[in-house]
């Protein structure tokens, strides 16, 4: 197994000067059965489908900077159109025009998109698009599904976390994904004044299996909304482009009113998009909302050159089949040892938990933590992401590493396959 000496020493330092040391959801997860001494805490460089931590350990990446990398890092079409952009300009007194070939490829698209308006990060698109609803409708109240994760802004978090008042939160309502009776209620009890309800494409929130949407269910949940004067928010900050280039919604059969894009959008450089329809064009135009990079050109060179190339491989479709290939692998391997994992959600993002008996996530730490100290980079607790750039020799890689690490853990707990 791996060893993690340069990681810790960089970790001790980092705790001194940076708070939490790893601030956020890079850094060393709490609650964990195993210790996080168990896992490497710094990259030192990356390429295609792998990364290298401190200590020269190198890994299979399946969770994609927990997103960004959807061709492979430092993919060599995507830094030759950032590096030429950059040598002309990026960051100036007005915008570049680039700006408006970026909008214009992301309406070409997207299907639900009759404009785009660029910012940084996921959270930038969903604030935005909450405020969208509000502005357009004249409403407050905005509902959630029950595992949603929409970004770290107050709106999003709850009343019980520290920094956040209960006037951030007061407008929230909340209903189980799934449950179309549950969101009928919802919107006939306060009829009038909800402004939007923000969703992803499916559920794939932490700590619990993933889970599709019910057939038929988005047709329903569009046709509330209609019927109730709903705004309907997609949150595609995960899911886009790896499900549908064209949208998760369009992917799912239904047209979002506002859609947000960030994670896949140009590869690992920084830029979000929100999209949406004509009828909330004049709503967003209206609203005070910009920052210092949000029309940095090198990002928007980027994301063309990343789009053009997503289309051109077909890039869902073939994250479906490596997705698929893997998780059925990993399955079957598991149950040579007498052990059942669970894949759950898109192949592409797919999402793992490995059967415990007593209902607990013990076993499945403890098989991710071996899995990660042999060269598998896996979490146990979040979906996982494909990139184009892996490769079936990965894949079968992946499966061996992963049955080693099956072993130990049945061997560890006296189960026979
Ligand atoms: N929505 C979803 C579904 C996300 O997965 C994330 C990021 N994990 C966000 C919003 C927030 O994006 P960001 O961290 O870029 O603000």
């Amino acid at each position: 197994p791996f060893r993690f000496d340069k990681s810790q020493e960089a970790f001790r330092r980092a705790t001194r000067v940076i708070p939490a040391g790893i601030p956020g959801h890079l850094g060393p997860a709490e609650g964990l059965h195993i210790p996080h001494e168990a896992f490497p805490k710094f990259s030192s460089k990356a390429e295609g489908t792998r990364f290298w931590d401190l200590d020269g350990n190198e890994y299979i990446d399946y969770m994609c900077g927990y997103g960004p990398n959807v061709l492979g890092y430092r993919d060599k079409d995507v830094d030759a159109a950032a590096r030429a952009q950059a040598r002309k300009e990026d960051v100036v007194s007005l915008p570049s025009s680039i700006m408006v070939d970026f909008a214009e490829l992301l309406v070409d698209t997207v299907a639900s998109a009759d404009w785009a308006f660029f910012a940084k990060n996921g959270g930038d698109t969903t604030t935005l698009a909450i405020m969208t609803a509000r502005a357009a409708t004249g409403r407050k109240k905005i509902v959630f599904i029950k595992g949603f994760y929409h970004g770290v802004a107050p709106w999003t978090q709850k009343l019980d976390y520290p920094g956040v008042l209960e006037e951030d939160v007061a407008n929230n309502l909340y209903v189980p994904w799934n449950d179309l009776a549950a969101l009928r209620a919802m919107f006939t009890e306060h009829r009038g004044q909800i402004a939007g309800l923000i969703a992803q494409p499916y559920m794939h929130g932490n700590f619990v299996d993933n889970e599709l949407p019910a057939a038929g269910y988005w047709r329903a949940v569009r046709a509330l909304c209609d019927e109730f004067g709903v705004v309907l928010i997609v949150d595609d900050v995960r899911a886009g482009f790896r499900l549908d280039l064209a949208g998760s919604d369009h992917y799912f059969g239904f047209e979002a009113d506002l859609i947000c894009f960030c994670k896949a959008l140009a590869n690992g450089y920084n830029v979000s998009a929100l999209c949406g329809k004509d009828a909330l064009k004049e709503a967003v135009s209206a609203i005070t909302y910009t920052g210092s990079y949000w029309m940095s050109a090198v990002p928007f060179a980027a994301g063309i050159a990343t789009l053009k190339k997503l289309r051109a491989l077909e890039a869902p479709a073939l994250f479906e089949r490596l997705g698929t290939q893997l998780t059925d692998g990993l399955v079957a391997a598991a149950s040579g040892h007498g052990l059942t994992l669970v894949a759950s959600g898109a192949p592409s993002l797919f999402y793992l938990r490995l059967d415990d008996p007593d209902g607990s996530l013990m076993l499945h730490q403890e098989w991710v933590a071996e899995c990660v100290q042999r060269g598998v980079f896996i979490t146990s607790h979040h979906n996982h992401f494909i990139n184009a750039a892996l490769t079936e020799a990965d894949i079968a890689r992946t499966i061996e590493i992963a049955d080693e690490a099956f072993a130990i853990v049945a061997a560890r707990h006296g189960i026979e396959g």
